[in-house]
Parts: structure tokens; sequence; C-alpha cells
């Protein structure tokens, strides 16, 4: 199936995965976008064919020793999450790569209610990363809030819009610290995301960052 994806990602995100050297918890939700988005598989793969160029001594790149003893490195550091065989299921909300992470489907998720009709399921990863389920009503607001670091949000299920535009299924939004928004789920069924951040967000009001104390995000 493919679906009209307007929000990909960025260059720096696909590069650091074809390396491995994303975090785990941002490298699932590459592997899950990547999963729907025939653009971002295609330039995945243009960056895995310079790395492996790279790797075989291509003649025609010169490589000291050094860098190739790095990209080495890098290589041995790279995360134990695999990357994604496509398998499809046509009725399944998780794309493969989420769906083994989970280890099944939407009615396997553990939810915990947050708050608002908002319920949240935090996924293990290792590091100071993390990543999460979030399900938000439809026509509810996430509170205005900034970002210390990077998040990631890929839309699985139903849409939100905030400053930045539309995302519906597939649409993934890089969130950083330039932007401040207040996501609204689109009316009509639960929105169900993939969120990813390396740092706490940072919320505006006083009441969301009492609860944030509370809910982890
Ligand atoms: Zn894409
Ligand atoms: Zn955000």
């Amino acid at each position: 199936m493919t679906y009209e994806i307007k929000h990909h990602l960025t260059d720096a995100l696909l590069m650091s995965y074809s390396a491995g050297t994303l975090p785990e918890a941002f490298s699932v939700v590459v592997a899950t976008h990547i999963s729907l988005c025939d653009e971002c598989r295609a330039r995945l793969e243009s960056f895995e064919a310079v790395g492996g160029a790279l790797l075989d001594g291509d003649e025609a790149v010169a490589v000291s020793d050094d860098a190739l003893e790095a990209t080495m490195a890098l290589i041995d550091a790279a995360p134990a999450f695999q990357k994604p065989a496509n398998i499809s299921m046509p009725d399944a909300v998780f794309p493969g790569p989420l769906r083994d992470y989970v280890g099944g489907d939407l009615d396997a998720v553990k939810w915990r209610p947050i708050g608002g009709g908002v319920r949240q399921a935090v996924l293990n990863t290792g590091g100071s990363e993390n990543v999460r389920l979030l399900s938000i009503p439809g026509g509810m607001a996430i509170p205005d809030h900034g970002h210390r670091g990077t998040e990631l949000t890929l839309v699985l299920q139903g849409a939100f819009s905030d400053e930045d535009g539309r995302f519906a299924r597939g649409d993934v939004e890089v969130a950083n610290e330039d932007l401040h928004h207040t996501p609204i789920a689109e009316e009509g069924m639960d929105c169900i995301c993939l969120a990813a951040t390396d740092a706490p967000l940072r919320f505006k009001g006083l009441v969301p960052r009492i609860a944030q104390r509370f809910i982890g995000i």
C-alpha cells in the first residue's frame, strides 16, 4: 500500500541511521517510516551505496587507514536493532519493523492513561533517549511546547496538525529547539503516533509542567 507522505526524514537522520550511529529510540522511528516511504528508502539506499564504496576500498575513493578504522568502529558500535524486512500485513496499524519491536500490533500494546483521554506506552530501548506510542483522542490538543533536543513523531493512524502543517499516516515530524508547537489531533478517530525524544520537552504553561513530572515526557 502506498501513502501520500508529505513529511519526510532529514538527510542527517538517514545518514546516521545508515552508519549505525543513530540511538535505538530514533532507529525504531526511522525504520518504521522507511517501511512506509519509498522516497526515504531510496535516499537511504544511496547513502548505503556511498558507505559501501568506502568500505570496498574503491581505488577512486582515497581513504586513509584512520578513516577506515573509524568507519569500522562506527559499524561495530551499531545498535542491535535489525534493519527491517518489509512484510506486508494490509490490516495492521503497525508496519513490520514496529510490529517486531512491540511484539504484535495495536492489541499487544499495554497502554497507560496519562489524562484527558491521552494514552501512552513507553517502549523499552537502551540509552537516555526514549520512544513511546501515543494515542490522542480526535480533537484533543497536546499542550504548546518547545524542545531541548530532537523529537521525531511518526503518525500511524489518524492525523494531527500543528504550525508546520498536517501530518497523517506515514508522515514524520522532525522537531528541534527552533520549533514551538501545539499539535491537535484531527476529529474522527484517535491519532496514534510513535514519538522518540532525546531530551524532555519544554512546556510553556505551569500545569503541563507539573503533569510532565508524572507522565515523563
Ligand atoms: Zn519519507
Ligand atoms: Zn513536540
